[in-house]
């Protein structure tokens, strides 16, 4: 066949649409070429079929790295059906960390080699691999990951070149091996910290809830809320309960008002603002409490025509005044320049969206401390 040849068959095998309906397992489906159309279709069909609510269900399963590559990799005919032919790693425990590609070369699997190398891959998870290559009904197919923003692993088959049927038979059987969906679930190999998913929030500015984020960010994020150190906005608390039978939707920060169960955050995305007079308020009642030497307070101050809250240590003894601000804008920036030339001692609390200007405001002298601060202040000042 001549090349051009093959690409006009290419694009007559992807010139349909079709929606798919699979009646056993009671899923829709939609193939198309389009991306784009595939999620304007999907995004009809659960306003069809949920008009009150568009969510998408989280499947978050979480499991240790490890376990979870090496669940992937102790697979057997007798048990699953399946047999190991191939694992490519992006680095191993070898000297200078190569990569690794192990295959097998004939009709053998590679458990026994895996096995005898094991101390060079131990400690390593599936972040670390590229590819898992099985030979199921006498075909190879392999399965990747990649990880999403939250640090959950996805799994998906490498269908190129492969049946739908090969496809979905390989998917059953990992069903089996995992103990778990794998295109619908995501592996949460890594917990983050509370700290880290503040960050996180902050250097967004918005958190998309479609895919839904992870358990632990939800409650971070509400208790955010109840605290009111971010801005309450209309979209936030709308949250449906986790129970899909339950179908109560609520407004309230609490658990599930009908069932008591958690409850997700729903909606297509929510911004992330600091509630900034609250945040400060905070700590000026914790400055209160431990700095004794200073009168602490909370105050509204403008610059060219900039108006912001920030707090103003004035030192009892000498009556020199030092401002606490933070740096969320880059009007911030500028407000701390002008401080800064009216000769006041300054304390930044920057943003880690605005990191990239410590430079520009430690040549000034101001002090910086990262919006982990609260802690790291007081320690810093006492
Ligand atoms: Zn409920």
């Amino acid at each position: 066949m001549i090349p051009t040849e093959e690409q006009a068959l290419e694009a007559q095998r992807i010139a349909y649409t079709t929606l798919v309906l699979d009646l056993e397992n009671k899923k829709i489906g939609y193939v198309s070429k389009s991306k784009r159309e595939v999620a304007e279709v999907h995004n009809f069909i659960k306003k069809e079929v949920y008009p009150e609510s568009v969510f998408s269900p989280r499947k978050d399963i979480v499991l240790d790295d490890r376990e979870l590559l090496n669940k992937l990799v102790s697979v057997n005919l007798q048990d699953h059906g399946l047999e190991l032919f191939g694992i490519t790693f992006k680095t191993t425990q070898l000297p200078k960390s190569p990569s690794v590609r192990i295959e097998a070369a004939d009709d053998q699997s590679i458990n026994e080699s895996l096995e005898q190398l094991k101390s060079y891959w131990e400690n390593l998870g599936l972040t670390d691999v590229n590819s898992v290559t099985y030979r199921i009904n006498r075909s190879l197919m392999g399965v990747y990951s990649y990880g999403d923003e939250w640090q959950r692993r996805i799994i998906n088959t490498n269908t190129k070149g492969k049946s739908a049927t090969l496809e979905t038979e390989l998917l059953n059987r990992l069903k089996n091996v995992i103990g778990s969906e794998i295109k619908e679930s995501k592996f949460v190999v890594k917990q983050l910290t509370d700290n880290e998913i503040i960050e996180k929030f902050l250097a967004d500015k918005a958190v998309s809830i479609d895919p839904a984020i992870p358990k632990q960010a939800d409650e971070v994020l509400i208790r955010l809320l109840r605290h009111k150190l971010i801005m309450k906005q209309k979209r936030v608390t709308k949250r449906r309960c986790e129970d899909w039978n339950c179908h109560t939707h609520s407004w309230l920060d609490s658990n599930c008002p009908t069932c008591g169960r958690d409850m997700i955050v729903i909606g297509e995305g929510l911004t992330i603002k600091i509630n900034e007079p609250v945040f400060l308020k905070g700590i000026v009642n914790n400055l209160h409490e431990n700095l004794h030497e200073y009168e602490v307070i909370r105050h509204k101050i403008q610059r060219s025509k900039y108006k912001k809250w920030v707090i103003r240590l004035i030192n009892k003894k000498t009556n020199l005044s030092t401002f606490i601000v933070s740096i969320l804008d880059k009007k911030d920036i500028k407000l701390c320049e002008a401080l800064s030339r009216e000769s006041y001692g300054l304390i930044a609390i920057y943003d880690t969206h605005y990191s990239g200007k410590k430079d520009e405001l430690e040549a000034q002298g101001v002090w910086q401390v990262s919006c982990k601060m609260d802690n790291d202040l007081l320690k810093s000042l006492s």
